[in-house]
């Protein structure tokens, strides 16, 4: 049965550049970083990505080999800056996607206003960011929206911001924009479905990120069969062994039906993984050498076109 392309209530996408139909995103990186500004006082870890002309480099090749969009996975208060990355879609022709939530707090100043913050003061600042513009881009004279809300997780429940958890939670279900959620190697997997869930968020405003660090079959098929999308980044991360670990396990998940659930990208925070900067695989090796291995390996058409964009597109759409 043919699905039809725009159901009742669907939504275009937000991306840096305006309003785009969500079938119009192509090939799509669900989980990047295209620049992250120095952070006064953050822990000494926290990367930094600010060489605009060289992260420029990566994403016209990204487009030369194909890709069109990519999300940026970095929010306010920890690097972001919307004028940059509306100033790189705009040379690169590539679509870029902010966000607007929260990250771990060890990447933001000592004393960050969010952490003190109640639920419902998150929540309005989320919701001022999807609705009105990105903080940093309000004064100028293209506000630029929010696609979607990245949150994060620390490794325990208890460690987590629990106002600022609640706070995205309405935002979600006011705006009923997709959630990105940062897990650390996958802990609280399960945990924060039912948690988000059970406040009356859909399964499919849901992204798991990072979760194939954990890259165990029965438990991705559980949280598959739930409805909520699984993001799988470490093609580049030798200590995570992809080849042992992540490969057999989209082969699983696609010989189980579930090609509908995966999204594919490269989490490309350390600028020693950009190519240009550090000599790593590039932002380009999406659409690239991951595409190409994908052929290679003989997955069907449809399940690549939804790993490789088609299923964080709908979903950032609003649509299942
Ligand atoms: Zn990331």
């Amino acid at each position: 049965m043919a699905f039809p392309t725009s159901l009742p209530g669907a939504r275009s996408v937000n991306t840096v550049q305006g309003p785009l139909q969500y079938e119009c995103l192509g090939i799509t990186d669900a989980h990047n970083h295209m620049w992250i500004e120095p952070v006064p006082d953050a822990d000494p870890s926290a990367p930094v990505l600010d060489q605009f002309n060289l992260i420029l480099k990566e994403l016209i090749e990204y487009r030369e080999k194909g890709g069109k969009t990519l999300l940026d996975c970095q929010p306010e208060g920890c690097g972001r800056d919307g004028n940059q990355l509306l100033a790189l879609s705009k040379v690169s022709k590539v679509n870029l996607i902010a966000c607007t939530g929260f990250h771990r707090k060890k990447y933001y100043p000592q004393n960050y206003w969010f952490w003190r913050a109640g639920a419902q003061k998150v929540c309005d600042f989320l919701c001022s960011e999807l609705e009105n513009g990105l903080f940093e881009t309000l004064e100028t004279t293209s506000p630029i929206k929010a696609g979607f809300i990245k949150i994060a997780l620390e490794s325990t429940w208890a460690d987590c911001p629990h106002a600022a958890l609640e706070g995205a939670a309405s935002a979600a279900l006011n705006s009923k924009a997709l959630m990105e959620i940062h897990t650390e190697k996958g802990a609280l997997a399960e945990k924060t479905c039912i948690y988000f869930m059970d406040l009356g968020l859909l399964p499919n405003q849901l992204v798991l990120c990072h979760v194939d660090k954990r890259p165990d079959p029965g438990l991705h098929k559980e949280l598959a069969h739930l409805g909520v999308l699984l993001e799988y980044d470490t093609f580049y991360r030798p200590k995570y062994d992809p080849s042992a670990n992540l490969w057999p396990l989209i082969e699983q998940m696609v010989n189980a039906g579930f090609s509908d659930r995966v999204a594919l990208a490269t989490d490309m925070a350390e600028a020693e993984l950009y190519h240009h900067i550090g000599g790593g695989a590039g932002l380009a090796s999406l659409p690239g050498e991951i595409q190409d291995q994908l052929n290679k390996k003989g997955f069907p058409e449809n399940a690549r076109k939804q790993m490789l964009g088609g299923n964080i597109a709908r979903r950032l759409a609003g649509i299942n």
